[in-house]
């Protein structure tokens, strides 16, 4: 089980991923580097004390990089 970090829509926090699916690599030309997007299911993660978000939703994110934000989420 592969896991990455993702931003979640709802409380925009970098949270942990699961991949569930890989798709084709893709060039992407904007950055020029590959990349592989994927499905993955978002991990139960706190927004604060006590407090959890309730967005485990499966959503499509990039699973493979050659970048990185400053987050170290890929890009
Ligand atoms: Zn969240």
């Amino acid at each position: 089980m592969e896991e990455i970090f993702v931003y979640c829509k709802t409380c925009q926090k970098k949270v942990k991923a699961m991949i569930l699916t890989k798709h084709e690599k893709e060039y992407d030309k904007t950055t020029g580097s590959y990349k592989r997007l994927g499905i993955v299911r978002i991990l139960q993660h706190t927004i604060g004390f006590r407090k959890n978000c309730e967005d485990t939703s499966q959503i499509k994110a990039i699973v493979e990089s050659e970048t990185k934000d400053s987050n170290g989420v890929m890009i």
